[in-house]
């Protein structure tokens, strides 16, 4: 049997660093730690500057109700400043940062939390601890897990496959813990009710592969049910084309796993909620891959949260160009970031250099077709180029411009050099804000329709209730005359008045 197929895609050269020992990353004197790394609302500080702080203390809470993951301390030393900075966050270009002076390091253990028992801790305490903990999607967009795993699911993937060039954290981490990646498996499919779960890895990833097998057969687990070797294709990763190849299921627009019963969570993810449960540790370290042509070395290191990327670059052994990209990610789908002072963030998953490109204007499209060739997600990228350049958002929408998961695989065939996927990427972007306005705008017109009938409801009430209250006060005056007029009969009678015809009967 073959290897589990999707649409499109790419064989890109690998430029991986050799499969190697986890570095652990010497800490930097400062810390930029963002209150921003994953999907929803920054939090809010809950630290002051000046004030002294632990390893594994929090520095920012979720707001109350809202979506979001707590934020903590990777080491001992004291708040130097609050203050706004960039961030390596797709989409999520600035937020506030805490400024920590790096004083005890990361010996200091009072705010750990307990541990607890990964097979017998019920779900919701589990959940309650990942969100205590931080936990948050380490693969891309940063998804509170513990959001993500509330949902009832009947699949659960483990994704490992990193198929952008010189990325290599994953591979590292399921090489070197394979157990721990097999124990959180259980974990979080007991936690989402998903009977069924697999690890997704990609050919070309031997030592990783290797090594799952191993777990997975101390576990008693077998490798023929629990772990899928996909295609070294680009992008096997990408969660729509995961789906498919793993489940057969090709999810139409618009919709997510989620409506499935089906689960996506990355490795790293997985290990990082182990370790929240099982040791008590909030998430304050990951693994970067450090690499790409414009760095002089290449590794995987164990880098603390808010480490700035030139304290990174400097153990990869500085930079081999002047002029370069800088990516919080691989070479396709990495965020480009503005300097080398941007914190390494729970998303960074590394952190590689390029030769910038040189500046030629792109070339008319040829119309040869290989863009269709390789998109994941069978669109059209030069008739949907087209459309946006027409500015015609219908026309784009009705070529699936929302179904592009802007991997850049087109980018790289088209022999014209037409940035075709940063117009995609900028145009999903506008519309996701469009789509969050109208939503905001719908809610806040229901808020007001709401209100009116409310109070509409609550005037008729008091009109009625004052209607009853006059009711009811005619009725006592009018009772009180007509008893007036009786007892002024009453004692006319008694005193034979009137006419004076009153006698006795
Ligand atoms: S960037 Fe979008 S249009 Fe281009 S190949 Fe990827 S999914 Fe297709
Ligand atoms: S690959 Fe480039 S030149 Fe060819 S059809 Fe697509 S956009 Fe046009």
């Amino acid at each position: 049997m073959g290897l589990p197929r999707f649409p499109g895609g790419l064989s890109l050269p690998g430029w991986k660093p050799a499969a190697a020992g986890i570095a652990r990353l010497p800490l930097p004197p400062v810390l930029r730690v963002p209150l921003l790394q994953h999907a929803g609302l920054p939090c809010e500080p809950c630290v002051a500057v000046g004030e002294r702080v632990a390893r594994f203390q929090p520095l920012g809470r979720v707001p109350a109700g809202a979506l979001g993951a707590a934020v903590h301390s990777p080491a001992g030393g004291r708040v130097r400043a609050i203050e706004p900075g960039p961030t390596a966050l797709p989409g999520r270009p600035e937020a506030l940062h805490v400024l920590v002076e790096v004083e005890t390091g990361d010996t200091d253990e009072a705010w750990r939390l307990p541990p607890l028992d990964p097979l017998g801790t019920p779900a919701e305490a589990v959940l309650e601890r990942l969100a205590e903990a931080g936990v948050a999607g380490l693969g891309g967009a940063g998804f509170p897990a513990a959001d993500k795993l509330a949902a009832a699911r009947r699949l659960l993937i483990l994704n490992g496959a990193e198929c952008e060039p010189v990325v290599a954290s994953d591979a590292a981490l399921v090489q070197h813990h394979a157990g721990d990646l097999v124990q959180a498996a259980h974990l979080l499919a007991r936690c989402c009710g998903a009977g069924d779960w697999v690890l997704a890895l990609e050919a070309g990833m031997e030592a990783a592969i290797a090594a799952a097998r191993q777990a997975l057969a101390a576990a008693g687990e077998e490798a023929a049910r629990r772990l899928v070797v996909l295609p070294d294709r680009y992008p096997a990763g990408a969660e729509r084309s995961l789906i498919l190849a793993v489940a057969g299921l090709e999810l139409p627009e618009g919709e997510l796993p989620r409506q499935h019963g089906v689960l996506v969570q990355n490795v790293a993810t997985a290990v990082a909620a182990l370790r929240a449960v099982r040791d008590g540790e909030p998430l304050v370290s990951r693994l970067v891959t450090a690499g790409g042509p414009g760095l002089r070395g290449a590794g995987v290191w164990e880098v603390a949260i808010g480490t700035p990327a030139h304290w990174l670059a400097k153990a990869a052994g500085g930079w081999a160009l002047e002029a370069l990209v800088l990516r919080a990610g691989g070479p396709m789908m990495g965020t480009v970031l503005p300097d080398a002072e941007v914190a390494i963030g729970k998303t960074t998953i590394a952190l590689t250099a390029w030769p910038a490109p040189p500046a030629s204007p792109p070339r008319p499209c040829i119309r040869c077709g290989d863009c269709a060739g390789v998109c994941p997600a069978r669109l059209l990228p030069q008739q949907l180029h087209a459309r946006l350049q027409a500015r015609d958002r219908s026309g784009a929408l009705a070529l699936g411009l929302m179904a592009c998961v802007e991997c850049a695989a087109c980018d790289v065939v088209c022999p014209s050099a037409i940035p075709l996927s940063a117009g995609f990427r900028a145009a999903r972007e506008a519309e996701r804000e469009h789509r969050f306005r109208q939503r905001q705008a719908e809610a806040a017109k229901q808020r007001f329709e709401a209100r009116t009938a409310r109070l509409e409801r609550e005037a008729e009430a008091q009109a009625r209730a004052d209607a009853e209250d006059r009711t009811k006060r005619l009725s006592s005056a009018a009772a009180r005359a007509l008893a007036k007029a009786r007892a002024r009969r009453g004692d006319a009678g008694k005193d034979g008045g009137g006419d004076g015809r009153g006698g006795a009967a």
